[in-house]
């Protein structure tokens, strides 16, 4: 099944109300809707549920409540916006968070979707991406506020796509979204990948923020691929940070701190 072909309808895992964990948009709250399907298979994804689709998809139902229901698979555009609707208390939440998965295989939903969506809310919309499909991105760019925009090293994660990282990028910073990128890095991370990230990014723009995040070690049964990560050693993380500050005018460390606080 080509899945970009789908418009009128989403493969979905979930939405849900929740406070961000990661990167620039740390400690807002968002609605999440999250779509089903990954291209990639990083070494250390925590979302592994969501590489294919499953036959039912689960809605928060008042936010924050943590008690959902569940609904089949796929969902039409009315009833996906009425979810949103329904998640969206006033002065509660900051953004709409669009993750996965990769959001970015639904570009074709998405066009329709987001100026619908936008409408409806007043929300900004913030992409989540694995930052390697730059003509799809290209589709639903006027509908951006800003992107997270994951910048893979094939040391850390085992995929390897920087000439589409960079094209990515170079479509974000053209655009003048809000857009910073984010590193994941293990004990296995090697300089040499780093680097060539932050040349990547010097190019293009050296004021982009970028976040290195330590990664966090997967539980035994949840490793899905053949390597298994480990976290970066306190000396390597102030070390590359260091390196790439040389490089770069914004190189932050942050980890996943939603799973701190046990969100979603
Ligand atoms: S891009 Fe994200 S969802 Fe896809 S395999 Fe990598 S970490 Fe997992």
């Amino acid at each position: 099944m080509n899945i970009e072909t789908i418009k009128s309808t989403a493969r979905l895992i979930e939405i849900f109300s929740a406070i961000q964990g990661e990167g620039l948009n740390v400690g807002t709250r968002q609605i999440f809707i999250r779509f089903a399907f990954c291209d990639l298979r990083c070494h250390y994804c925590d979302s592994a549920h969501t590489w294919n689709a499953p036959d039912t998809c689960r809605i928060e139902k008042l936010p924050g409540s943590r008690e959902f229901e569940i609904h089949p698979n796929p969902v039409s555009l009315p009833i996906l916006i009425e979810w949103v609707k329904r998640q969206n208390i006033p002065r509660l939440h900051d953004s709409i968070s669009l993750t996965g998965g990769e959001p970015l295989l639904h570009s074709n939903f998405l066009i329709d979707f987001l100026p619908k969506v936008r409408s409806v809310t007043s929300l900004p919309i913030y992409l989540e991406t694995g930052g390697h499909r730059p003509e799809q991105l290209s589709k639903i760019l006027p509908y951006l506020d800003s992107v997270g925009m994951d910048l893979k090293l094939p040391s850390t994660s085992g995929e390897s796509h920087w000439q589409a990282h960079k094209q990515f990028l170079k479509i974000c910073n053209r655009a003048q979204l809000e857009v910073f990128v984010k590193i994941v890095i293990s004990q296995q991370t090697s300089w040499s990948d780093l680097e060539q990230a932050a040349l990547l990014i010097k190019d293009i723009n050296p004021k982009i923020l970028v976040f290195l995040q330590p990664v966090t070690p997967l539980e035994p049964g949840k490793v899905f691929t053949s390597e298994q990560v480990f976290a970066p050693f306190p000396e390597q993380v102030l070390s590359w940070q260091a390196s790439l500050k040389q490089l770069l005018d914004r190189v932050r460390v942050v980890p996943q701190t939603h799973k701190f606080i046990d969100q979603l």
